[in-house]
Formats: structure tokens, sequence, C-alpha cells
């Protein structure tokens, strides 16, 4: 198996080449097809596996034929005080770190594009993450709390989301984010229209519990 193969736009397949990645990893080789064709997603993956990739690719993708008319234009000056970030790709993933590999990773495969990556998580100080937003944030990875303040704020709108992605959310659920988590996806307006994957390790009953609440009914399961 190959990238070239992928159904990926040629962007993508040249921002893949020019990463150093030769060939698809087992969770990318069976994600990309899935998200590609636009069904929701519940995948088993393990760190290290490049999970971040396998939803990454297909979503990234997605948006690059279109990137130039979806991309938010920064604001100007005068605007800054009123600037809600758009994301059209939003992560939730449970620290600080993942965010900030997740958003590595993002610029790898957004260069040659017109879209914005961006990372916002707790621990670090707010204002310099909302003038992070300002320049431009189409694909947002986000830890939860930070994510809620956010909304909360105005700062983050989550009804332009075309991908939600939900990584290691077995050690989200562990670290008592569920509530925040459902409010974020279910009553603050986050588009209904999306598309939704999860990644998780595991799979226990509230991890199952959540997919059939945040994934339409035809999704697949990759185990
Ligand atoms: P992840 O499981 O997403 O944290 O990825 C683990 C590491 O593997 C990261 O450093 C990625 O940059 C790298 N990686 C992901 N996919 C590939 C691939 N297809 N070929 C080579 N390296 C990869």
């Amino acid at each position: 198996k190959t990238f070239d193969q992928a159904d990926l736009h040629p962007v993508m397949k040249e921002n893949i080449r020019l990463a150093g990645y030769a060939q698809p990893t087992p969770v990318q080789t069976l994600s990309i097809p899935i998200v590609t064709g636009g069904k929701d997603l519940m995948a088993c993956a393990q760190t290290g596996s490049g999970k971040t990739a396998a939803f990454l690719l297909p979503s990234l993708s997605g948006l690059f034929g279109r990137a130039k008319e979806l991309a938010q234009p920064r604001p100007a000056p005068f605007e800054m005080r009123s600037f809600k970030a758009e994301p059209l790709i939003l992560i939730i993933a449970p620290t600080r770190e993942l965010c900030s590999q997740i958003f590595d990773e993002c610029r790898k495969f957004t260069y040659r594009s017109s879209l914005r990556p961006c990372a916002v998580y707790g621990g670090a100080d707010t204002l310099s993450q909302i003038r992070q937003l300002e320049r431009g944030c189409d694909v947002l990875a986000a830890s939860p709390g930070r994510l809620m303040d956010f909304v909360e704020r105005g700062k983050v709108g989550l009804n332009r989301v075309k991908y939600l992605v939900l990584d290691e959310a077995d050690r989200m659920l562990d670290m008592g984010f569920e509530p925040i988590i459902r409010a974020l996806v279910l009553k603050r307006g986050l588009n209904p229209e999306r598309q939704t994957l999860m990644y998780s390790a595991t799979f226990p009953r509230a991890i199952r519990k959540l997919a059939r609440d945040f994934l339409r009914p035809d999704y697949l399961f990759l185990k």
C-alpha cells in the first residue's frame, strides 16, 4: 500500500511526500477511505500508531479543494476585539502535550494551503493564545477546559466545524472531561452537519455510549 493510491488531494500527496512518509500505517490505511467516503468513525488506536495523520490527512484533504473560499480571513486590526475564530476542523485532545503534537503534525500537512492550524490548552497564557487565534484558526487542536473557556467568552465558535475529532477519548473520560465534552458537542452549537471521528485505545461502556451519542448511526468501527 502507498499514499499514491489513496483518494487524497494532489496538494496533500505532495505534503505527505515532503513530510517523508513513504507508506501509510495500518490505522491510516483503514481510516483514510472511511473519512474521505464521508462516514463517521470510531477507531481503536494507540499512541505511535500514526493516528494523528490518520485523521488529519483525509479531513484536511477534504477541505483542500475549497480551502481558499473556506479559510477564515484574518481580522482587520479594528476587528480584533470582536473576532471569533471559526475552525473547520476541531480536534479535542486531553493534554497540552498531545495538542501541541497534533499542531506540529498539522503544520506539515497544511503547508501549501491557505488553512491555518492553531492549538489552545490549559496551563498556558490565555492572552497569547487569543493572539494566535486571531492570526488564523481553520484547524484547532484544543484541550476540553480551555476550549470551553474560549467558547464561553465568544472567542471560538463551533458552527462551521466540518470535522470533529475526539483524540484519546478514553483518557479524556478518565480525566473527568466527559461533562465538558458533552456540553461542547451537544449544547454549544457544534455544527450538526459535521463528520465525527473518535480515537480511543480502549472501549469501556462509557466510550461506547459516547460513540452512540456523538456519531451518526451508520458509523464504522475499526478495531
Ligand atoms: P502518532 O501515533 O500520530 O502520535 O504518530 C507517531 C509518529 O509517527 C509521529 O512522529 C508521526 O510523525 C509519525 N508518522 C505517522 N505516520 C507516519 C507514516 N505513514 N510514515 C512515517 N512516519 C509516520
